[in-house]
């Protein structure tokens, strides 16, 4: 039911106005504060969880940010109720109270500032009319006002943004870098360029409890962004100064410095969301699905594109094996495994070669013909590229310019291709969302999906783009493979991105080693640090509708590997495990966790639960599984486990329940039968 109030006030009105609204359930409530800044604050279970906080912007035209007056309020209830196919769920039913809030400078200027609340998300964003009186097509915001300032004593689990045109061929920003944990807002970021979305927040708050005994509790707060598109630059979180920050656009140099930093859109127009989203525990941002709410499809496909498995010979075989012969491995590997794709990875048009160039008689053609064969899809890599890196890997110079990228899409879809990886983007600007959504648009028309990498984070991607699959922005797999140091840190970044990374959009991880040493022999280089069953949980912690794992032919009993420069195969009971795990999920109950220490995280594929709980604690974590309180028969559940000697067994259930202890870098992991 759709219930909505109107409240007139007077534009005049010279004393400073407060509206408050709240969530559906009560529980979390927003107040907006005029004055010469206007400010909103947020509180949780009536615990202040966010102090006034800034809004509004400076545009070309006008400062929409100083003395807005309030001209009218309205307030009214929002449903969204719809089906997903590629995210942590198959459904959303969205309800959240509306506030807009018709705000006009002294000049008569005018900006909507709208708030969206559902019980644990707010959501927020500017809404921009053209001025009758005036000539305004267009805006272009110049600096955006909108803080996030929290209480005494909160501390950030974040992520920091990289310095512009540093790294690998010149090719940062690109979200790959390491987190902070728990940190005081006096932490300065690593490159002084503040912090990227998304931005954890954890605070203590006391409430008193029964018998007037005292009851400390964390509050944790996810601050992302959402529905970003053609239409405006990605943003990031400003360093904190005292307790606060603001939303910052791209830096001036990303991109090789083309492309303006403040972005423009037409009027009437709107910016993207802001959210933030708050819980008395970790489950509301595990579990969010806000990313997705406030957003819609930009078009329909009449493509019905499938998700699923895949296998890449890069991860472990690098750029050597893009040739014919180990790709013929590697699609042997995937239709070994039930997959339904392989990727081949960079280089492959100049070592394998176009029709026009075969090398050593065989060209991408004849994979694709091979694959095709075996019952395997296939996705092929290409860079972004572009004048804005120094990118010498092939293809490049085929997705930046349209009518190059239409001819090669033409050429992928004649051949039956499904889908390209498309890496090394220039940062976060405007012009930079632009490319990402004409890939994308022009992909669809060939039936093409799209995986990013070397890129931004999604921002509502997966609902908004049909052929989007997901993103890298994360320090993933390919960083176990170069260097020892990623393979000890891996537990606790998959202990990281269920509340983080992964809590807002897929994420393309490209993992579960079954190699225990970092090499094609998988007897030398470095070792893997964490276990075998560990490594099967990943699949289930990390979302992404198609997971292209780090499996390697040697790893599948019975596949001819015939130079047997490959040690023997990985224990069946994990082939067996990966022949059948799903990558797309109906429901994700996050059951418990600390990010970087712990998590438990339960998915539902269809009927079919699978649980995944993995330590990287150095003290050993005791999990107990309440199968009734997921509504879980104990009789049907099965349980990995046994470290490096993985074991499926039936797990011993008492009254429903099973408690394991799981040592550092180990997991286990349920499924029900
Ligand atoms: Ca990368």
């Amino acid at each position: 039911m759709r219930t909505s109030l109107f409240l007139l006030l007077s534009a005049t009105f010279a004393c400073a106005e407060a509206q408050t609204v709240s969530s559906p359930d009560g529980r979390l409530s927003l107040t907006l504060q005029t004055g010469t800044t206007t400010t909103y604050s947020v509180t949780y279970d009536n615990h202040v969880v966010l102090e006034a906080s800034p809004l509004g912007l400076i545009a070309n035209y006008a400062d929409l940010a100083t003395d807005l007056q309030l001209v009218k309020t309205q307030v009214d209830t929002v449903r969204n109720n719809y089906d997903m196919t590629r995210t942590k769920r198959a459904h959303s039913d969205y309800r959240a109270t509306r506030l807009r809030c018709q705000m006009q400078n002294p000049k008569g200027w005018p900006i909507d500032i709208v708030f969206q609340l559902s019980n644990n998300d707010v959501a927020l964003r500017y809404e921009i009319d053209k001025r009758k009186d005036r000539e305004t097509g267009s805006i272009r915001v110049m600096e955006e006002k909108t803080g996030f300032h929290f209480v005494d004593g909160t501390t950030a689990f974040v992520c920091p943004q990289s310095a512009s045109m540093i790294g690998w061929k010149r090719t940062k920003p690109s979200y790959e870098e390491n987190y902070v944990y728990d940190a005081p807002l006096s932490v300065t970021s690593q490159y002084k360029q503040g912090w990227t979305f998304p931005c954890l927040f954890k605070l203590e708050a006391t409430t008193e409890g029964k018998k007037s005994k005292n009851v400390t509790k964390n509050y944790w707060i996810l601050v992302s962004e959402t529905g970003v598109d053609s239409r405006y630059c990605a943003s990031h979180l400003s360093d904190f100064k005292e307790n606060a920050a603001t939303i910052a656009f791209p830096m001036p140099e990303e991109n090789n410095g083309n492309g303006t930093v403040e972005p423009a859109f037409a009027l009437p127009g709107a910016t993207p969301w802001r959210t933030l989203t708050i819980g008395d525990n970790l489950s509301p941002i595990a579990e969010t699905t806000i990313m997705y709410d406030v957003v819609e499809p930009l078009y329909e496909t009449e493509h019905n594109y499938q998700f699923g498995r895949g296998t890449w010979s890069w991860i472990l075989w690098q750029d050597n094996s893009i040739c014919y012969e180990d790709q013929v491995k590697y699609i042997d590997l995937a239709a070994g495994m039930g997959y339904e794709y392989v990727l081949v990875d960079n280089w492959w048009d100049v070592q394998i070669g176009r029709k026009s160039n075969p090398v050593n008689g065989h060209s991408i053609e004849d994979v694709i013909q091979y694959a095709h064969s075996k019952g395997v899809d296939v996705f092929l890599w290409y860079s972004s590229s572009g004048y804005w890196n120094d990118i010498v890997q092939g293809p490049i110079n085929c997705m930046d310019n349209s009518i190059r990228r239409k001819q090669e899409m033409r050429w992928m879809k004649e051949m039956g291709v499904k889908g390209i990886k498309v890496d090394f983007f220039g940062g976060d600007k405007q012009e930079t969302m632009r490319l990402y959504e004409q890939i994308l648009s022009d992909a669809d028309d060939a039936g093409l999906m799209v995986i990013f990498h070397g890129c931004t984070i999604p921002r509502g991607w997966e609902r908004m783009y049909p052929n989007y699959v997901g993103s890298e922005a994360v320090l993933a797999s390919e960083n176990m493979f170069f260097d020892r140091h990623f393979c000890e840190q891996e537990s606790r970044n998959a202990c990281t991105h269920p509340f983080l990374r992964n809590a807002i959009g897929a994420m393309e991880w490209g993992g579960c080693f079954m190699n225990r040493y970092m090499d094609r022999s998988n007897q030398k280089r470095h070792p893997r640090v964490t276990t075998d069953v560990f490594e099967l949980a990943t699949t289930i912690l990390f979302q992404n509708p198609i997971q292209n794992f780090a499996l390697a032919p040697n790893n599948l009993a019975g596949l001819n590997v015939p130079d047997g420069k490959e040690a023997g195969p990985a224990p069946e009971v994990c082939m067996n495990y990966l022949k059948q795990v799903p990558t797309t999920w109906d429901e994700t109950r996050l059951i418990e966790g600390y990010p970087g220490k712990q998590v438990a995280l339960a998915r539902r594929h269809g009927e079919k639960w699978y649980i995944a709980a993995i330590n990287a604690d150095d003290v050993p974590y005791s999990f107990t599984l309440d199968a009734k309180e997921l509504g879980i028969d104990p009789a049907t559940l099965l349980l990995y486990s046994g470290g490096n000697n993985p074991v499926l067994t039936t797990p011993k259930m008492k009254k429903g329940k099973i408690s394991v202890t799981i040592s550092k870098n180990d997991g286990v992991v349920f499924v029900t039968k």
